[in-house]
Order: C-alpha cells, then sequence, then structure tokens
C-alpha cells in the first residue's frame, strides 16, 4: 500500500507543479484586482462609502439569478443576519448538519436559538431528506401552523442546509418538506458559488441564501460574505441592519433599531468585483482539475473521488477523498509529510464541546464520514 501511496504522491505533486509546498486552496489574482483595489486607494473611498460595494452586489445577484444580494463583512455575518430577518429567535430550533464549518450553528447561537442536528446523504454530503422526513415524523407535530419538537417542546423555526465542498444538497424534497412543516428555508451556500441544483444556481432556493468570501474560498474578498434574497423588501431590510440601522441623511446620526456594523469595506469590494469576472474560469479548472483526479485514483484501492450528485454542477470548491477508515488517517500523514496540505473533514458539531447538549438525530452518516473524508489540493491550475 505504501509504495502505491508514494506513486500518488509523486504524481500529486507532479500535477501541481513540483512546489515543496501544495496548500489545500489558495486564491489566484491574475485579472482586475490590484486595478480596482488601486482604484479605492487613489479616489480615499477604502471604507463605508465607495461604489464597488453597489457594484459587487450587482454582480453577485445577476451571477445568482437572484434580485438582491448584500454585501456584508462575511459569511458568519450573512448567515447571522439572514437568521435574524427569518425571524429565529431565542428557545427556537433550527435543523442543520451536524457535518459542517462550525459558523452554521455559531450564527444560530448568537440569537440565543438552538441547532437541531440531522444527518447527512452519502450521495451528497449534505443534508439527507429521506432521513430528515423519518426524523420529522417521529419528533415532530405541527400546532397551530408552528412545528414544535415533541421532545424539547420547543418551535422549530427553519431548515438551515449547507452544501458541502460546493456539491448540491437534494433541494427539491427539502423544499416539500418545508412547506409541510411549515420550515423556513435558509441555505448555507458559503462553499457553492457557481454550483447549480437542476439548473438553478445554490442558495437562491430558500428565504435567504449567504455566501462567504473568505480567502480561502472560490472567489475572495479578503474577508467578506453576501446574503441572497429574492424578497426585495426583506433584501432593504439586511441592508439597513448591517449598516448600523441609520436612517439615511446628509448629516443627522439618526437611527431606527440596534443595527450592526457588517457592511462590506469598498476596499474588499472592489476585490470582489474583480475576482467575480473570474468565476467561470475558476470553475472549468477545478472541474478539469476532477478529470485530472478521476483518473489518478481510479485503480487505487480504498481510496474514491467524489463526484458531483447526477441533479447537480458543481464548482468542485475542495476535492475530496472517501479512505478506508482503517488506512484514512496514515494517508493524512503522509501526505502532510511530503507537503501536500490535504485535511480531514470537521469534527462534527454535535461533538463540539458548545453543541454537545443540542438535540440530534441519528448521525451514522456523519459519523462515517467524519472517519473517511480528507480533501486534497483544490486550487485552480493555470
Ligand atoms: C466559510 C464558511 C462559512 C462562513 O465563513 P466566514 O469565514 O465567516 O466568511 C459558513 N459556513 C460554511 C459551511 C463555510 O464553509
Amino acid at each position: 500500500m505504501k509504495t502505491e501511496w508514494m506513486q500518488i504522491i509523486e504524481e500529486l505533486k507532479r500535477i501541481h507543479g513540483k512546489r515543496n509546498v501544495v496548500p489545500l486552496h489558495e486564491p489566484t489574482f491574475s485579472g482586475n484586482e490590484v486595478r480596482y483595489v488601486t482604484d479605492t486607494i487613489n479616489s480615499g473611498w477604502v471604507s463605508s462609502v465607495g461604489a464597488y460595494v453597489d457594484e459587487f452586489e450587482r454582480k453577485l445577484a445577476e451571477y445568482t439569478g437572484v434580485k438582491r444580494a448584500v454585501a456584508v463583512v462575511n459569511g458568519t455575518a450573512a448567515l447571522h443576519i439572514a437568521l435574524k430577518l427569518a425571524g429565529v429567535k431565542a428557545n427556537e430550533e433550527v435543523l442543520m448538519p451536524s457535518l459542517t464549518f462550525v459558523a452554521t450553528a455559531n450564527a444560530v447561537a448568537y440569537l440565543q436559538a438552538i441547532p437541531n442536528f440531522v444527518d447527512v446523504s452519502l450521495g451528497t454530503l449534505g443534508i439527507d431528506p429521506t432521513k430528515l422526513e423519518i426524523y420529522l415524523q417521529e419528533i415532530g407535530a405541527v400546532r397551530n401552523g408552528q412545528l414544535i419538537n415533541k421532545q424539547t417542546g420547543r418551535v422549530i423555526k427553519a431548515l438551515l442546509p449547507m452544501h458541502t465542498f460546493g456539491h448540491p444538497v437534494d433541494l427539491e424534497p427539502l423544499l416539500q418538506l418545508c412547506k409541510k412543516y411549515n420550515l423556513i428555508l435558509i441555505e448555507d451556500a458559503a462553499e457553492s458559488l457557481g454550483s447549480y441544483y437542476r439548473g438553478q444556481h445554490t442558495g437562491s432556493f430558500g428565504l435567504f441564501g449567504t455566501l462567504s468570501f473568505n480567502g480561502n474560498k472560490i472567489i475572495t474578498t479578503g474577508g467578506g460574505g453576501a446574503i441572497l434574497t429574492n424578497d426585495i423588501d426583506l433584501a432593504e431590510k439586511a441592508k439597513h441592519i448591517t449598516t448600523t440601522a441609520k436612517i439615511p441623511h446628509r448629516w443627522k446620526y439618526e437611527h431606527d433599531e440596534i443595527g450592526f456594523n457588517y457592511r462590506m469595506p469598498n476596499i474588499n469590494a472592489a476585490l470582489g468585483c474583480a475576482q467575480i469576472e473570474k468565476i467561470e474560469e475558476f470553475i472549468d479548472l477545478k472541474r478539469q482539475l476532477t478529470l485530472t483526479y478521476e483518473q489518478l485514483f481510479q485503480n487505487i484501492k480504498n481510496v474514491e473521488l467524489f463526484k458531483e450528485p447526477q441533479f447537480a454542477k458543481s464548482n468542485y470548491w475542495l476535492q475530496t477523498l472517501i479512505v478506508n477508515e482503517k488506512s484514512r488517517d496514515e494517508l493524512l500523514q503522509l501526505l502532510n509529510e511530503e507537503g501536500i496540505l490535504a485535511r480531514p473533514i470537521w469534527n462534527p458539531l454535535h461533538e463540539q464541546i458548545m453543541y454537545q447538549d443540542c438535540p440530534k438525530a441519528e448521525l451514522d452518516n456523519t459519523l462515517y464520514l467524519k472517519k473517511t473524508v480528507i480533501n486534497i489540493p483544490s486550487s485552480p491550475l493555470f
């Protein structure tokens, strides 16, 4: 096995251009980034005023096919505000995968609401609709139009699926469950800009979708995020409370509620405007890398390259291997010793100290993937 793996490592090094260290994912700045950022510096408008924020929001809405996009400081803030405007309140529950980045649950906790962790499907790595339905039949009851968790007595307000590593979840049955159980759908699309479910962009199916432009995501603004919605009133509310809830006036400081300073600075939006011009190129190169990896791993025992679900076109943000659990950690160690910065999947959130007492479903697939998934270098190769 070891010699076979050393051959893979040599191949990975060759594919990634014989560097000493191959990062998991790094940003590419090959377009108008310097020009647009320099423009904000030369004009002096680097911060809370400037045209790039409006332009970036317009481009995001156009690209994802939603009516409005509101740019904010990061993806976690986008989730926080989306959940707040969806009406999620203290002591209400939000259904989400346990297998996600901690921000998904943190945003719920900021509102004193409670994550309720459900299992993922092995075919999508995102929420499994069949298992969710069984869980809701068991614990849920609709009373006065509200879904109540019979085990905790709390209202279950929303469903928050996440599109893992860019691969879309099966949204159609989830939408049906939302209708049946009166749940609000919010999509954590932080990893899936450029990914489509049956031809429609992820993040555009629910009341809100949220994006992240952190340095490791498919496009970056340094740090940043966005709220997507087709509801223009809610988009205006999102803009208002992410910009300190100030009533527009040329000089007066009047605010009509407790707002947040979550606005994306103009200098970051300038970077975003240049990055989004390149996204199709990034996705093409990532999909080419998938084909290269497919060949590399096709005859390797105990290792399987994860492919997009048949109903989806994925951005392949992070390339994913499912490795036999007896060999996974050994492979991970070998890759890292050789400078190939592979990473395991997140520790599931129901095992994190802050969330270990939260309600949860049976999580067999989550526990299996925790032991078997690794991500390997995924930057677009030019
Ligand atoms: C990156 C990410 C976020 C939020 O990211 P920020 O770092 O706050 O921009 C949220 N959810 C998931 C699944 C993510 O991968």
